[in-house]
């Protein structure tokens, strides 16, 4: 039996298909990938009937995959099918689950009868209100959220489920320790929606998927207190059957900073807009933000940094990028750039969000959230006319006679929207949440995403399949700090280990980098030379372990040379206290590698060839001793010692905030096609547009949000005009 399985996933293995094996006599497996692993699916037929469906998937996210672990196997009994929806939000596990069991019944060689009918199966509840809870977006003990307006001790999201015998009577989300602003599409429309269809299968809110499912992981669990079978409720929630057809002056695609920007422009201008927004709040990517670039802002002027104009910043970017940006569209930015910062100011001044709160040289403090967007658009642009559509996709650019009229677009509950305009301005914000056009467009997918998963690429695959082309530097927005793809560095501390200066190995056990740039020249030199490798080994000991997680960077380097760097205030926090109960993680998932000596470590880590990592262990103790170094040139108090073990190895990729540089445009946010003209009626701005950036990304503050702002606002100045001039 064994010899037949391994030949039979050799074979699968070769081919690149699903492993199928038949296990027992009424049972039938298979295996294919899943999110965080394999995914093995066995099915048990009986006369037809499917008699039960177990699925083991270990590594699916918990709380995520996992739910479609959990439910699945009794939507499909109920069923008598392994044709049954995806569970929303989880949605590789499932369409994993549903290959590998439509897999094992081709093998089983069986047909599956009707159905049962529901009723017939569904358990009776006992009526009453019941209580379920669930983590969200911030797991227990994450201290990230916190960035971002949730509470300091993260608690799971609490719901209460009033059910009568048969159905769910009320829901109602209790507390939440989730985002504020990312929580409020999901509280206002879930809860409701579970109700109104007696489903826990409706849709998850795009862009709150953990919060969504936090919700309805909690509704889930009140169900099963009350004697309910969760998968009796897995009702599949009937799509919309409707139309709506619009006309306007600019239709613009994604609410994030670009978006927003191109729509204060057309209120201001009298002009009519219409702005389609994919999730369900507003800002985008641009919430995550701390602040943006901008030049002789009335605010920086008055702070007494007048001195850096736009021309010396116009000639700082040129020559930083050697000139690959598009100069003329750098000039414009730069050039609208300090007056949109006070335009912004003055509609927040009016609000009672503070908007910027501290200048520099380029930056623009705003801090984190969604307040910033939702008064503009609550106080100021809604009032005015412009009519925003939430949790609606747009999904393909309407094309007469060689110009772009507008765009089709589909609302979350299945209504089809057509908006013809005279101009259409895409600004959805790049593809960081998309692994295969990472992999196609960058090179690869080896990068922690610090952004919004919900930004795919939609905006950048709509305009290239209309026929315009991609700008030369396709870039990732590559962050200072590192993480890890399987265990969540970013949530604690053991992201910032890249910033006490401790030996950096590539994946062959080469030193590749002067470590000392993962903080002094953090993104164009250090994140850079983290990408070009794919993965580092960063090396450290037990002792620092334990003064890290005691007094966090303190525990590292002197006051001395922390005050010399000038680090985020974040990151001199005093003390790292979740940083052991990272490494258990680490080293349980096989991330992270312990050993009494160096030696032991690199066989730990198991690098192919050990004399290289030997000989670059050799050379960097001697750079420790002398405390210099010849080749990187690394400052000496930056050099933390090796000289006592245990040691550790942690192993790190690059974070990203998303991507930059997409559909190629001229100095007017115009996309260009193949012959470099502009296509008539199309605009990109945002992280979706390329010619700004080269890579690597500018060292200064602000410039994607700087830029996304902008370039929204140059757009749409330039349609405007377009539009008054008939
Ligand atoms: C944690 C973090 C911190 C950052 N800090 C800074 C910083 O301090 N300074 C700085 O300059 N930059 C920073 N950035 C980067 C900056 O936030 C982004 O580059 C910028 O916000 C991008 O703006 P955008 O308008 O292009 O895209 P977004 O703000 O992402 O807006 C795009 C919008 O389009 C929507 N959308 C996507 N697809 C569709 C569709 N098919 N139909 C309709 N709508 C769609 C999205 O939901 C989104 O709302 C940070 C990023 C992150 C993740």
């Amino acid at each position: 039996m064994r010899k037949i399985l391994s030949l039979a996933l050799a074979l699968c293995l070769a081919l690149s298909c699903v492993a199928a094996f038949a296990e027992a006599g009424n049972t039938w497996s298979a295996t294919e990938q899943g999110f965080g692993g394999e995914v093995t699916v066995t099915l048990t037929i009986e006369d037809g009937v499917l008699t039960d469906v177990a699925i083991d998937g270990p590594n699916e996210t918990p709380g995520v995959g996992q739910m479609a672990v959990e439910l699945m196997p009794g939507m499909m009994v109920n069923a008598n099918s392994v044709e049954v929806d995806v569970v929303s939000g989880c949605t590789i596990s499932s369409t994993a689950i549903l290959t590998a069991a439509k897999a094992a019944l081709e093998a089983s060689g069986q047909t599956l009868g009707a159905a049962a009918p529901a009723e017939a199966t569904a358990a009776a509840m006992t009526p009453g209100t019941y209580t379920g809870e669930a983590y969200g977006k911030w797991q227990k003990g994450s201290i990230e959220g916190e960035r971002f307006g949730s509470p300091a001790i993260i608690e799971p999201t609490q719901v209460a489920v009033t059910v009568d015998e048969s159905s769910i009577l009320s829901v109602e989300v209790v507390s939440t320790s989730d985002t504020p602003g990312f929580t409020d599409p999901c509280v206002e429309r879930i809860p409701a929606a579970i109700v109104e269809n007696q489903s826990i299968a409706v849709d998850v809110v795009t862009g709150a998927t953990l919060t969504s499912r936090a919700i309805i992981n909690g509704v889930t669990q009140a169900l099963e207190a009350a004697g309910a079978n969760p998968a009796d409720f897995m009702k599949p929630v009937p799509k919309a059957d409707a139309e709506e057809n619009y006309e306007t002056d600019i239709v613009i695609i994604g609410a994030g900073a670009a978006g927003t920007m191109a729509a204060i422009e057309a209120t201001e201008a009298g002009v009519d807009a219409i702005v389609l927004e994919k999730t369900g709040k507003l800002g985008g990517t641009s919430v995550c933000s701390t602040g943006f670039a901008g030049i002789q802002s009335q605010q920086q002027i008055e702070a007494g940094v007048a001195d850096y104009t736009v021309d010396s910043a116009f000639r700082e970017l040129m020559d930083f990028c050697k000139w690959r940006a598009n100069g003329p569209l750098v000039y414009n930015i730069l050039q609208v750039s300090g007056a949109n910062a006070d335009r912004l100011q003055a509609y927040w001044d009016q609000t009672d969000d503070p908007g910027i709160t501290g200048v520099g040289v380029t930056a623009h403090d705003t801090g984190k959230g969604t307040m910033k967007f939702d008064v503009l658009y609550d106080k100021f642009l809604v009032p005015a006319g412009v009519n925003v559509m939430l949790e609606t996709t747009a999904r393909k650019l309407i094309v007469e006679d060689g110009a772009v009229v507008g765009v089709e677009a589909e609302k979350q509950d299945g209504t089809k929207v057509t908006v013809r305009a005279k101009k259409t301005l895409v600004c959805t914000g790049g593809f960081g949440g998309n692994d295969e056009m990472l992999r196609k467009y960058i090179g690869h997918d080896n990068f922690y995403l610090n952004g919004l998963s919900s930004n795919v690429g939609d905006g950048v695959n709509m305009c290239l399949e209309i026929g315009a082309i991609l700008s030369d530097e396709v870039s990732p927005h590559l962050a200072e700090f590192c993480s890890n793809k399987k265990v969540d560095f970013y949530a604690g501390y053991m992201k910032f280990v890249n910033q006490a200066g401790f030996l950096a190995l590539d994946p062959s056990g080469e030193r590749f980098v002067n470590e000392e740039f993962f903080v002094t020249q953090a993104l164009s030199y250090g994140a850079s030379a983290l990408r070009r490798v794919g993965y580092a080994y960063l090396v450290f000991t037990q002792e620092q372990l334990d003064a890290m997680t005691e007094k966090g960077l303190y525990g590292i380097l002197s006051e001395e040379t922390i005050d010399s760097l000038m680090l985020r205030k974040r990151i001199l926090v005093p003390s790292y206290y979740t940083l052991k109960d990272e490494m258990e993680a680490a080293l349980e998932a096989g991330e992270a590698w312990k050993a009494d000596t160096l030696e032991g470590l690199g066989e730990a880590i198991g690098f192919a060839d050990q004399e290289i990592y030997k000989k670059n262990i050799a050379d960097y103790l001697t750079v420790l001793e002398t405390g210099e170094d010849p080749l990187f040139g690394k400052r000496a108090d930056m050099m933390p010692s090796l000289a006592e073990g245990p040691y550790y190895a942690v192993r790190v990729i690059s974070a990203i905030d998303g991507t930059y540089n997409g559909i190629r445009v001229n100095e007017n946010l115009q996309a260009v096609n193949s012959d470099y003209q502009p296509i008539p009626g199309l605009y990109v701005a945002g992280q979706d547009s390329g010619g700004f950036f080269s890579y690597p990304y500018y060292e200064g503050v602000g410039w994607t949000q700087g830029y996304a702002w902008n370039s929204g606002s140059v757009a749409a100045k330039h349609m405007i005009a377009a539009i008054q001039e008939g």
